[in-house]
């Protein structure tokens, strides 16, 4: 027998809700692998349109209303410009353009829930005014500090160091805070309230931007994969504002992965996480970190094939100038070659090397590296004194030895590929330019080390023609 309040509609909504949950956790899943990973935007991106479907044709408000044909014609109107635009971008966009583009994503994310929950605040049907709050403030502060991101993975803005930062910031997390607490009081009267509403929008965009500006050095990672949780989490309020399964579980989704990345990257950084919400953390300037003078000695490319290829273990260590030269292809060739001439050949791969978490991991699974080669950076580093020759191609920060030897650096505590530790060292890189935390590298003067300047991309041509001619 069918229950007499039964809405078949609504028992489809719900059903194809579930359906697009069940999409996004496989397509999460398979996002866990590089191989699977194209697939698992796919299986994700299904779902999300699945539920927006659904969502236009079956939901009903408080009244019993579906979405009027204007509304539904506007929002799919802003569906399509929206996808145009996101196709163009991301064709246009050059691969290592990628980080600054997932942050200005992230950027839209919040940027998106913050304004759902600023329109809905005090509106009839809208019961949770401390989800809205939430909203509106997580939103914002993700919409900010994304977009201050951006700039600085662009080298648009450079990190604002100041000792007061952290105490400003500080004062602004519990001023935002404050304000939720104050405008939940039902005492002080709607008119306040709204006008403490607009005032906590504008301070947690102020916050955002706070929070971020004076993270340097190495640690930007964990502040991006912060902000993504944060985008999360405010797209999950924004879903229990409008009471949409779909919405909820997708934020809970984002910022839980969100979160776990976090604290992984957070343990790789070997920071905590309240030095990460309080901002200003990571040490002393750049300008504070000694200069250092020595020689630099440089090596020939047929001397450096020579080498390559009359060693057992060769270790290659990539970073941001692999990803910048599109050397990945280039790199799995020297691999081919020297593993045919019998050298053993790994990767070691640093949590942070590049612009965004798993860039390294990206690029070489692109270049068809088979995965049991990348060596996570603490399996690695046990064994790196018996590697004869360690290869840095385009690395700089994440194997610079100041992280454990000098506490001035603004990368010190920062784990690092220990390069040093291998009985030599080829450094792959155009000259003698910084790193992203923008300081000088011992190594580059150590004993053992030997410069290959130039383009990452020529130089790995010319070691691959070398060694096949040998
Ligand atoms: P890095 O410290 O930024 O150094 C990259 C080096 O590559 C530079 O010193 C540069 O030297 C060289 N280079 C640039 N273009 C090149 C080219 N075409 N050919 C050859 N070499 C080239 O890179 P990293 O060691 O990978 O460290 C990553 C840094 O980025 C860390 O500080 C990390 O905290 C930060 N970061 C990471 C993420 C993330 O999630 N992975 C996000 C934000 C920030 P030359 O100019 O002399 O060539």
């Amino acid at each position: 027998m069918v229950r007499p309040d039964f809405s078949l509609s609504a028992a489809i909504l719900d059903l194809s809700y579930l359906l697009a949950a069940i999409l996004f956790v496989i397509g999460l899943k398979k996002l866990s692998k590089p191989e699977s990973a194209r697939a698992g935007n796919l299986w994700a991106g299904a779902g999300m349109v699945l539920a927006m479907i659904t969502t236009l044709l079956l939901h009903k408000n408080a009244q019993g209303n579906t979405i009027p044909l204007q509304n539904a014609i506007v929002v799919v109107l802003v569906i399509a410009a929206g996808t145009v635009v996101g196709w163009v971008l991301a064709r246009k966009v050059q691969m290592t353009a990628m980080p600054q583009m997932v942050s200005f994503y992230n950027a839209t994310g919040g940027a998106a829930s913050g304004l759902v929950a600023l329109m809905e605040y005090g509106s009839p049907g809208n019961s949770s005014i401390l989800v809205t709050l939430l909203g509106i403030a997580v939103g914002n502060i993700a919409f900010s500090g994304s977009m201050i991101a951006y700039g600085k993975l662009d080298g648009r803005i450079r990190d604002w160091l100041s000792p007061v930062m952290k105490y400003i910031n500080l004062f602004m997390l519990l001023l935002t805070t404050a304000l939720v607490i104050i405008i939940m009081i039902p005492a002080i009267g709607p008119d306040l309230a709204q006008i403490l509403v607009y005032v906590l929008f504008v301070i947690s965009l102020v916050y955002g931007i706070l929070f971020v500006m004076p993270i340097g050095g190495a640690d930007m990672p964990v502040v991006i994969s912060l902000l993504n949780s944060l985008t999360g989490v405010a797209a999950a309020m924004a879903g229990f504002i409008y009471d949409n399964q779909a919405m909820i579980l997708g934020g809970i989704l984002v910022g839980a992965a969100g979160t776990v990345l976090t604290i992984l990257m957070c343990r790789a950084m070997n920071r905590s996480l309240l030095n990460v919400i309080v901002g200003a953390f990571g040490g002393e300037s750049a300008e504070g970190a000694k200069s250092i003078s020595g020689v630099i000695r440089e090596i020939s490319v047929s001397d450096a094939s020579i080498l390559l290829n009359y060693s057992q273990k060769v270790v290659i260590i990539p970073g941001y100038g692999m990803a910048s030269a599109q050397a990945q292809h280039i790199c799995s060739e020297l691999d081919n070659v020297l593993s045919a001439n019998g050298v053993e050949v790994k990767y070691a791969i640093h949590p942070v090397a590049g612009r965004m978490p798993g860039h390294m991991n990206v690029l070489l699974a692109e270049a068809h590296v088979p995965y049991e080669k990348l060596v996570e950076m603490e399996h690695i580093n046990p064994d790196m004194g018996n590697v004869d020759v360690a290869v840095i191609i385009g690395a700089n920060d994440v194997v610079n030895p100041a992280a454990l030897d000098e506490p001035s650096s603004p990368i010190y505590g920062m784990p690092i590929i220990l390069a040093n530790k291998a009985k030599n060292i080829i450094v792959i890189k155009r000259g003698m330019g910084k790193g992203y935390a923008a300081i000088e590298n011992h190594l580059f003067y150590n004993e053992k080390t030997r410069m290959l300047f130039g383009n990452a991309k020529e130089v790995l041509q010319k070691l691959v023609g070398e060694i096949k001619g040998m």
